[in-house]
């Protein structure tokens, strides 16, 4: 056998897979090509090629050494046999004696029975396996640890060339014997009802490396160092620009920094790939990929938070090493988008088409975040904790979000779809019976009304009122249209808007809540100094109140807009009684000020709170004397309350607003409200979910405002509940000190047959 340094095998190996992939022949000729290099530089007898297809088959592809009528016709599900085994664990196998692995599987039409060792490794695509590569030999022979590496690195041009090439377009995978295409599903959690189909686009547009093979190991060497440098110095900066001693996100930045200067093995990996031929961004993709196969089994919560800072750390690096404009994917968005992300805030979901926006699924999130709010009022099916979709899914593969199920199916297969079909339809009735109580009363069994209003946003959302006959808009964002803008809308901007809405909410009542921006409700044209925690930081009221210019505005386009109508205004995140005067003072100023223009007075001003912030129902007698209403904001409430971020998905469903805390906080405002006979509505997300809403009602609220696709199932709810047994129910639970009602308060429905 010749002997030459195993770094040198490894670039020529890979500077001959580079001419073959620069060539011009049909893809399956280049894939003949490649086996028959592999074995030679190997010196090995064999060297086969598998591809994962359809239904989790690996199909021997190409190979040399194997008998000819093999090729496309061997076949091993995942798992079975050695090739089978590669695939399934996603780590390279090296054997002296093959056959007496009791995994080992016989294929008698490949004449594979004289071949004594093996090799193998997957071939790897974002982390994914997508088939194995492997090396035979008729001896006993002993692989060695470079020679496995080079084999690796060998696989990811093939994966390359699979990826990229005709081979394996989607067309041909569904021809294959009538074969799907692989399909997973995925769990995660519901953030907004509803079901679609389309196809995926990644909100962070991945790198795609153009050049994987090397001429130049030095020089790429060189570029790696540089690329690292500036890496350290983006890092660096972003360290200076906040405040590290206060902890919080940024601090995790650091420590993921920290972690990785202290990983020099990390950076070792990266150059030794370099060394074997590959292109510095060709080393880091390896490294991630590698990284990866390797840890994508691990439960452990602190292996797999790793595998997101090493991922974190390789796309960085590969920025400092690509030209991301020129590598990030066409922009060419499809007709029926299915968004997936690790997170967002709001305003960048308003940057996509609404009417091409499918769905939407993040990794993260969580049900009262404003992403997910955002997505009920565009009503777009999400779910949210989709684990490592960003890695599954490719960008344009079919995706069904089944927000109803909280389930993710990617790349479905014909009988999902097919069901999928079934149960689109079967939706589509449901939601039709819930077009047809429109008309119905909101009435319980006992004859007690409880008036259903909406949340709303956009100008869209005002045909839902007639859509689902609801009682007016009990929440009207107005952050969303200056999210949705590219600069501060000014008076006559904002005029025209609210007199639509108003128009257009034929005689029912709107509360137009005043700016709540800041937090992750950010503008786009706005800058704002980042805070540790942003969603009790400078926002809402107390931005207007600083800056009362944003307000004066909005606040006059309001009167100007209602032209002698009634109107009703409502503050975000009032904390305490003088900032509800400062707020009102503004307010009688911009009435004083209309009234000497000669705009006409508006008929009936309402001005109320949200009351979103504990420290408010602790001065509840004061605000009563104020306040025309009050709209419970229980997204932001219980996150005080409990102190529990509404945005992290560690905790933001640890404490149940059903809990014995929850309600009773609740029923002490009601009470309040109810002795002064001031309204009270509640406005949060729990009022959306027909179980918290019947909770809601048997403390006592008698008007609830939602997203409109709620006001179906929790009219349905209504309807089918007396308030008299809940009442004596909710009384039996008085001692209970469980952390959640939420199951008891489940049995009594079932018990009771109330619609949830
Ligand atoms: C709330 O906090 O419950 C609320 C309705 O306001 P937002 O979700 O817009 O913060
Ligand atoms: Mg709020």
């Amino acid at each position: 056998m010749e002997r030459i340094s195993p770094v040198t095998g490894s670039r020529r190996l890979l500077s001959r897979l580079r001419d073959v992939m620069a060539g011009a022949e049909a893809s399956q000729e280049r894939l003949n090509q490649i086996v028959t290099i592999i074995a030679s530089d190997f010196v090995a007898e064999v060297c086969s090629i598998y591809v994962l297809r359809a239904g989790e088959v690996l199909e021997l592809f190409a190979a040399t050494g194997l008998a000819v009528q093999s090729i496309h016709t061997t076949r091993l599900s995942i798992g079975e046999g050695l090739i089978g085994r590669i695939a399934v664990q996603a780590r390279p196998l090296a054997l002296a004696d093959a056959q007496s692995h009791p995994d080992f599987a016989y294929r008698p039409e490949t004449g594979e029975e004289i071949y004594q060792s093996l090799a193998g490794v997957p071939i790897l695509r974002g982390g994914r396996v997508t088939g194995v590569l492997a090396v035979q030999n008729r001896t006993a022979r002993s692989y060695t640890e470079e020679e496995i590496e080079t084999l690796e690195t060998t696989a990811m041009v093939i994966a390359e060339l699979i990826a990229n090439s005709k081979l394996l377009s989607q067309e041909e995978l569904h021809a294959v014997e009538g074969l799907d295409l692989l399909s997973i599903s995925i769990d995660g959690i519901r953030l907004n009802g509803g079901m679609a189909i389309g196809e995926a686009v990644h909100h962070e547009k991945r790198i795609q490396i153009s050049k994987l093979v090397s001429d130049d190991p030095i020089a790429e060497q060189q570029r790696l160092d540089q690329a690292v440098i500036e890496m350290h110095g983006a890092i660096d900066q972003m360290l200076e620009a906040t405040d590290v001693a206060e902890g919080g996100e940024h601090k995790d930045i650091l420590e993921t920094y920290k972690m990785f200067a202290e990983d020099a093995g990390w950076l070792a990996r990266i150059s030794e790939a370099i060394k074997n031929g590959l292109t510095a961004e060709g080393a880091v993709d390896k490294v991630k990929n590698d990284t990866h196969a390797r840890f994508r089994k691990q439960t452990d919560r602190y292996f797999r938070e790793r595998l997101h800072d090493f991922d974190d750390l390789a796309h960085r690096l590969l920025q400092h090493l690509v030209d991301v404009n020129k590598a990030s994917e066409n922009s060419k968005l499809p007709k029926n988008i299915i968004l997936i992300a690790r997170n967002m805030g709001p305003a960048e979901l308003l940057d996509y088409d609404r009417a091409s926006l499918k769905g939407l699924l993040l990794e993260e999130g969580s049900a009262t975040t404003h992403v997910a709010i955002m997505a009920r009022a565009l009503d777009i099916p999400a779910v949210g904790r989709t684990e490592e979709a960003i890695e599954k899914i490719e960008p344009g593969d079919t995706i069904i979000v089944d927000g109803d199920n909280a389930k993710v199916h990617i790349r479905p297969a014909d009988n999902i779809k097919e069901a999928f079909v079934d149960i689109l339809a079967t939706r589509a009735e449901r939601i039709a019976s819930y077009a047809s109580l429109r008309n119905v009363p909101s009435q319980t069994k006992d004859g007690t009304s409880v008036e259903l209003h909406l949340n709303a946003g956009l100008l869209a959302d005002m045909q839902s009122i007639n859509d689902t006959g609801a009682d007016g808009i009990g929440l009207f964002r107005t952050e969303i249209p200056f999210m949705n803008s590219h600069n501060f809308p000014d008076v006559r901007r904002q005029s025209r808007l609210y007199e639509r809405i108003i128009e257009q909410s034929g005689g029912k009542p709107v509360i137009f809540r005043t700016l709540d921006v800041g937090g992750d409700k950010s503008l786009p044209y706005w800058e704002n100094d980042k805070e540790e925690n942003p969603a009790m930081g400078w926002r809402a009221i107390r931005v207007s109140i600083d800056r009362p210019a944003l307000i004066r505005n909005q606040l006059r386009a309001l009167i100007r807009a209602a032209q002698g109508r009634e109107l009703s205004i409502m503050f975000p995140m009032i904390t305490e009684i003088s900032e509800f005067d400062k707020a009102r003072k503004i307010l009688d100023l911009e009435l004083e000020r209309a009234n000497a223009n000669n705009y006409k007075p508006v008929k009936n001003l309402r001005v109320g709170t949200m009351l979103e912030v504990p420290a408010l129902a602790y001065q509840m007698p004061a605000l009563l004397k104020r306040a025309d209403f009050i709209s419970v904001g229980s997204n932001d409430l219980f996150q005080f309350l409990f102190a529990s971020d509404r945005g992290s998905p560690k905790v933001s469903d640890r404490f149940d607003p059903l809990s014995p805390a929850g309600l009773n906080f609740l029923k002490s405002i009601i009470e309040q409200c109810d002795a002064t006979k001031t309204p009270v509505s509640l406005c949060g997300e729990m009022a959306g979910r027909p179980l918290d809403a019947m909770a809601l009602i048997g403390i006592g609220f008698r008007t609830l405002s939602m997203a409109p696709s709620s006001i179906g199932p929790v009219k349905t709810m209504i309807r089918s509940l007396s308030i008299h047994d809940l009442r004596l129910y909710l009384n039996s639970l008085k001692d209970v000190t469980e952390h959640s009602l939420r199951e008891k308060l489940r049995e009594f429905a079932i018990d009771h047959s109330v619609i949830i």
